[in-house]
């Protein structure tokens, strides 16, 4: 069974610890230095990539885990999390950093004040040719502007979620799940609606990168 570690400085771990193990993964709730070096996988989940971005350099995790990235650490990270694996932030606070990893611009809070939280159905082709579509969870979600040619585009906002709402018709087409190797990321939050498909995707991204 592989060890999936989820970044416990802040945000939802429960809900991710739960998708987890219903996928048939051991959890650990990853906090210290120490545990790095022990874990197959690691989610990070969402909250606040300020406040999770401090926490991480304040407790020294922050170099431990760009090695284990850089060694291909297979990583899911989902809202903030997607943040954290971004080469590259708009909006985001002055001396913001990230663990970095995915050749991606990421925009944080993008969808606009008027629009702190949506959902839609998306397409997520990636899940299987005939998948059901997914339904996405978007909170104070950042999209991607920009993807290097490594990265692999996995959903975009549908045209319909946003057409004839002028504060969210900017969403249109934008990139909201992504894969670049071992990293995987979504803007919205799959741990909340019970659909586990994304965690599944991830456990066997970890089982056949172990
Ligand atoms: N707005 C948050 C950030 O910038 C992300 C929100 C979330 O993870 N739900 O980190």
């Amino acid at each position: 069974t592989p060890l999936i570690g989820v970044l416990a400085v802040q945000g939802d771990v429960r809900e991710h610890v739960e998708a987890l193990e219903a996928r048939g993964a051991s959890t650990l709730r990853l906090r210290r230095p120490e545990e790095v070096d022990r874990i197959d996988g690691l989610v990070v989940p969402g909250g606040e990539s300020t406040v999770m971005d401090k926490l991480c350099r304040l407790f020294g995790l922050v170099a431990p885990l760009r090695d284990r990235i850089a060694d291909g650490l297979p990583v899911y990270g989902s809202c903030a999390g997607m943040i954290m694996l971004a080469d590259g932030v708009l909006d985001g606070h002055r001396d913001q950093q990230t663990l970095g990893g995915i050749d991606m611009t990421v925009r944080r809070n993008a969808f606009g004040r008027q629009v702190d939280s949506f959902e839609t159905d998306l397409s997520m082709p990636v899940l299987g040719e005939d998948a059901d579509p997914v339904t996405a969870v978007f909170i104070r979600a950042p999209w991607v502007e920009q993807v290097g040619d490594r990265v692999e585009v996995l959903a975009r906002v549908p045209h319909r979620a946003v057409a004839g709402d002028a504060a969210k018709e900017a969403a249109a087409d934008r990139i909201v799940a992504v894969r670049q190797g071992n990293l995987l990321a979504t803007s919205f939050h799959p741990e909340v609606t019970g659909d586990r498909r994304v965690h599944e995707l991830f456990v066997q991204m970890v089982r056949s990168a172990a």
